[in-house]
């Protein structure tokens, strides 16, 4: 086969080779396929379908080639209005067709801006043969096909058409009310009673519906709390706040947590005395989802229950942030991060409470920092999340933290991850792989970045040592964003809570202030979504001078004048910014960087 007589009989096949995306023997396998094949696919379908090439990657090239418009995933963020048009368009469709058209992955978009009976059809292969046989459907005699990927269509798909939560359908169908033997109960827990409700499927059906349905509105973490009186109150936690998603009542909570017990790994169910961690994965629209669940003990008011609350942690790989400038660093802050971590040894220190998003930063961090040519090693309990090219140490029974921590310098790292320093130990060794030639990232549990020099002190760190091992510490928390769709300025703004928070004249005189009001949109907070502020405390030679002359004592305040006058935000000036980029209010910069 010559690769010129190619452009001519097969034009798709004599692109991607010329492209670099497929060898020769790929190719001379597609086309034998092509040769007998009934379906008389395409080279591109074959290789997608058949040889598990990448679909997106294909497609697109096909689009280039036969000069369809590609549909980027930035036109994919539709406004309301434009989801709607969507939506009532599909919507026209009868239900056989509107179906073939998903399964075919080919959506109507609207019609043409200019022409004014021509359709756009997105399809995520503009070569599909049923496109003409939709568009006859449609009844429009003009259509225009746009190329559009796979995952912007399963987007626009999920945001057009929710996508059903068959485990909750489930429970609607059968009766609420779970019947168990009063009497048996009064005697105490009987374990044959428990399994016969455990039987039920409707409470399996309400854990997996609770499962899906918190992956799907992007909670965090989803709690089960049981209350007295046969009830067991489900929240989720959203943009850091509980909410309360069902309470399921007339059930034992013995039973919810049963059926709990019985689909995570690593868990007793008749053990109800002690702490116990277990693990779920599931399969949830299309991707793998990890939940860590935490059961512990608790008081109850009815002697006769053995009452354990439990938390599930939902571990989305999808959030994971691997842009470090997606994490919202302004100015100042990212040039010293930037700075801080691409030198070759010292430490990054993340600070701030459980919650702020600490982990979030360090990873994205470590993303900017692996290649294969580095040892990346990690030593965090428990683990949260897969990184991609780093080996992350499994800490369990047969090997704790601390003999992780002790046993990595071994282990001939680069670029070491260390969790967090929760005791002079761990912060020693971190210290010594900063100053013996590795980039170390952890974690420490302060209010703010000066804060956590004093921390490694009063450990018993020497000054010298903390002040020549760390490169950066940078506090974080994140605080709500206003919802976009309802804020107003600001009514009856008081000048003098401002002046009081330490915002300038001058900065009051050229800031809009924005209030939260609330919609249907941000469920009536007001608020919707959550950013990071930081206060990044980088370790100039000033800033090092001053802690090396400590006496007793690190003179936080010091320090911080000094990182001030180099340029450093405090995390509430961080906040400021955020408030006079109408991002958020300033009630919420004030009680999020208030410390008790
Ligand atoms: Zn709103």
């Amino acid at each position: 086969m010559s690769v010129e007589s190619l452009e001519q009989t097969d034009k798709i096949g004599y692109w991607l080779l010329r492209k670099g995306l497929i060898d020769l023997n790929t190719l001379e396998r597609a086309l034998q396929i092509k040769k007998n094949d009934k379906l008389r696919r395409n080279l591109a379908q074959i290789l997608v379908q058949d040889i598990k090439f990448d679909h997106d990657l294909i497609f697109q090239e096909v689009a280039n080639i036969y000069a369809f418009k590609i549909y980027s995933s930035e036109e994919c963020k539709l406004d309301e209005k434009s989801l709607d048009t969507i939506r009532k368009l599909v919507d026209s469709l009868p239900d056989s067709i509107k179906e073939f058209c998903l399964q075919q992955k080919i959506l109507p978009l609207k019609y043409d801006d200019k022409i004014k009976d021509k359709l756009i059809l997105a399809s995520v292969d503009p070569t599909n043969r049923s496109i003409p046989q939709i568009a006859v459907n449609l009844g429009v005699r003009k259509y225009d096909i746009v190329f559009i990927r796979k995952k912007d269509f399963e987007e626009l798909v999920h945001k057009i058409i929710p996508p059903e939560n068959i485990f909750l359908k489930m429970l609607e169908e059968v009766p609420q009310e779970i019947q168990v033997d009063e009497k048996k109960h009064d005697e105490g827990i009987d374990e044959s009673a428990l399994e016969a409700e455990i039987q039920k499927s409707a409470l399996i059906n309400l854990v997996e519906g609770a499962l899906v349905e918190g992956v799907r509105k992007g909670a965090s973490d989803i709690h089960f709390i049981p209350q007295s009186g046969m009830k067991t109150e489900i929240y989720f936690r959203l943009d850091g706040n509980l909410s309360l998603w069902h309470i399921q009542e007339n059930t034992y909570p013995e039973a919810v947590l049963s059926v709990i017990k019985d689909r995570a790994r690593g868990l007793d169910r008749f053990e109800r005395e002690k702490a116990q961690d277990g693990f779920i994965q599931r399969n949830i629209d299309g991707h793998i989802i990890r939940f860590r669940v935490s059961i512990l003990p608790m008081v109850g008011t009815e002697l006769s229950s053995k009452f354990e609350s439990c938390v599930i942690r939902i571990l989305d790989d999808r959030k994971v942030i691997t842009d470090i400038k997606k994490i919202g660093f302004d100015g100042v802050a990212y040039d010293f991060f930037i700075k801080a971590i691409n030198k070759p040894q010292g430490m990054v220190i993340l600070t701030g409470p459980t919650g702020s998003g600490k982990s979030t930063t360090l990873i994205a961090a470590l993303y900017q920092v692996i290649d294969p040519t580095v040892n990346v090693l990690t030593v965090e309990d428990p683990v949260e999340y897969v990184i991609k090219g780093a080996r992350q140490l499994k800490i369990g029974p047969k090997m704790d933290f601390e003999q992780a921590i002790r046993s990595i310098l071994r282990h001939d790292p680069d670029i070491v991850l260390v969790g967090e320093m929760r005791d002079k130990e761990t912060a020693e060794i971190a210290i010594k792989l900063a100053n013996t030639g590795h980039l170390t990232f952890s974690t420490l549990h302060t209010n703010d970045a000066p804060s956590a020099i004093s921390r490694l002190f009063k450990m018993g760190i020497e000054p010298f040592l903390i002040a020549y091992a760390i490169n950066i510490i940078v506090a974080q928390r994140l605080i709500r964003k206003l919802c976009e769709k309802c804020k107003i300025p600001a009514k009856d703004f008081d000048k003098e809570i401002a002046l009081a928070a330490g915002m300038t004249e001058k900065d009051i005189k050229s800031t809009t202030f924005f209030e939260a009001v609330g919609c249907e949109s941000c469920s009536n907070t007001g608020y919707k979504g959550r950013m990071a502020i930081h206060e990044a405390l980088y370790f100039s030679k000033e800033i090092r001078k001053l802690i090396v002359s400590s006496g007793t004592e690190i003179n936080e305040e010091a320090i911080r004048e000094q990182a001030k006058r180099e340029g450093m935000l405090t995390l509430r000036e961080s906040g400021f910014l955020r408030v006079k980029a109408g991002l958020t209010t300033l009630e919420e910069v004030i009680s999020s960087t208030t410390e008790d």
